[in-house]
């Protein structure tokens, strides 16, 4: 079987081995591929992998070999699930390589925006506190988030995960999710609508996929009825944020901070809008990328094609 790898580089940037998948086919890994060059080098090959190069409705029809696109990541947007469905195209993605690391990560960017403990290091390297008249200082409002709401959009392995961690930090958790498991509720976390999770939450942290429903869930008219001085957190996609209107909240106050690990053009162009908000952290999609968490992505990408290749495919997220 000819196996190739798309964009490679981000999954294993040399600290990594792709024995597993050399082991089942002929290999071959490009770091990185523009995307007029996507049709040619998947070529003859039955099996891709791609990590964030969109796999389109005609790529899939110029590719007639091909049998199995795995998707080196969670989120799948990047590929036309619908047209590798109805080409007899196994689409598999990853779905619990980074749990742990994502919701981590949310909590990571949260305390951030609540101590600046980056911004304060870098001030004390800059001689601020050799220079300061007092024996402390802060330039940011600090927060403390016990006895705080977090509300959770998309509870699902991330969230519920993120719910944990926000849980053990003392803050009370509202979820909303289209899927509600009732068992999941405690004393400190229960289902709300979305409606009372955006007027009731102190922070909110997205992770629902980006679909067509939730895209720019995250706009001018549910901002409006958030609580003001709200904290916005996002390693879940950046499409479910209108930027523009994020910009508007944090310029004028009513979004305390927001802390966003991915954008809408990634990487980040110039133009976004988000780059020169008041109160914004913005990280290159970072959130995934702990070498334990690529490592068991690489485990499980090359056990999604052993599956596919004996009869019992896992992980699918279409319809071949
Ligand atoms: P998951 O499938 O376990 O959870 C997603 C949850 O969202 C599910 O419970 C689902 O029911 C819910 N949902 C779907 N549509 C919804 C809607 N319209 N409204 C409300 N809830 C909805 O996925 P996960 O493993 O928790 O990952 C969540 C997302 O995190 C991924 O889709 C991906 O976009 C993102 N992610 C980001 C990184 C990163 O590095 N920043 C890494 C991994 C995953």
């Amino acid at each position: 079987m000819k196996i190739v790898v798309l964009d490679g580089y981000t999954e294993n940037p040399g600290d990594l081995s792709w024995k597993g998948l050399e082991s089942l086919g002929e290999l071959t890994v490009y770091d990185r591929t523009p995307e007029e060059q996507v049709v040619e080098r998947i070529g003859r090959a039955e099996a891709v992998y791609t990590n964030k190069t969109p796999i389109s409705a005609q790529t899939i029809k110029s590719c007639p070999n091909l049998r199995f696109i795995g998707v080196l990541a969670t989120g799948y947007n990047i590929v036309d699930i619908h047209a590798a469905g109805e080409a007899g195209v196994a689409v598999s993605n990853i779905p619990s390589y980074g749990t742990d690391a994502v919701a981590q990560y949310a909590i990571a960017l949260l305390l951030e925006l609540c101590h600046h403990a980056g911004f304060h290091a870098d001030c004390v390297k800059a001689g601020e506190w050799t220079r300061c008249k007092d024996w402390c200082f802060w330039k940011y409002p600090l927060t403390e988030l016990a006895g705080k709401t977090m509300g959770i959009i998309g509870f699902g392995r991330i969230g519920r995960r993120t719910a944990v961690i926000a849980e053990a930090l003392g803050m009370k958790v509202l979820a909303y999710d289209r899927y509600q498991d009732k068992d999941l509720e405690t004393d400190n976390c229960r289902y709300v609508d979305l409606e009372e999770l955006l007027a009731c939450s102190d922070v909110i942290s997205l992770h629902c996929p980006l679909f067509p429903e939730t895209e720019k869930i995250i706009n001018r008219q549910t901002i409006a009825k958030m609580k003001k001085g709200v904290l916005i957190i996002n390693t879940s996609r950046g499409k479910l944020v209108e930027e523009a209107d994020l910009r508007e909240g944090l310029d004028s106050g009513k979004i305390g901070g927001a802390a966003v690990d991915v954008v809408s053009t990634e990487p980040i162009q110039e133009d976004n809008p988000l780059l020169g908000a008041k109160n914004i952290l913005i990280t290159p999609h970072i959130a995934w990328a702990p070498r334990e968490s690529r490592q068991r992505l690489m485990d499980i990408a090359v056990e999604n094609l052993i599956q596919f290749m004996a009869g019992t495919p896992q992980h699918v997220v279409n319809k071949p």
